[in-house]
């Protein structure tokens, strides 16, 4: 299975980022918090799924969060209170690709 990043804008929406140091992220498991996160990557289309489909299958990546919500430096951790709210601002993958 191919994990990408759902949100559609993003470099990452198109291949994996296996090789690019980039964490994915699960969508949570709650169902308010899902929704915030679905609604903040413009997917809307998706809120009608499943939790259990959407935290198996859908992942946001490490691009979409601003430095304070990761609560460890390599940043694969995210806080329990995280949203993705960056979106015009790609600065860990880009900079394998340029
Ligand atoms: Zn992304």
């Amino acid at each position: 299975m191919v994990l990408i990043c759902m949100v559609k804008s993003c470099i990452n929406s198109k291949t994996t980022t296996r090789e690019k140091k980039c964490s994915l992220f699960r969508v949570p498991k709650d169902l308010d918090r899902s929704k915030e996160w679905l609604m903040n990557c413009g997917r809307e289309d998706l809120i009608f799924k499943s939790i259990v489909n959407l935290n198996k299958s859908y992942r946001v990546c490490m691009n979409h969060f601003k430095n304070n919500m990761f609560s460890n430096p390599e940043k694969t951790r995210l806080l329990i209170s995280a949203v993705p709210t960056q979106f015009g601002n790609f600065n860990c993958c880009f900079i394998y690709s340029l």
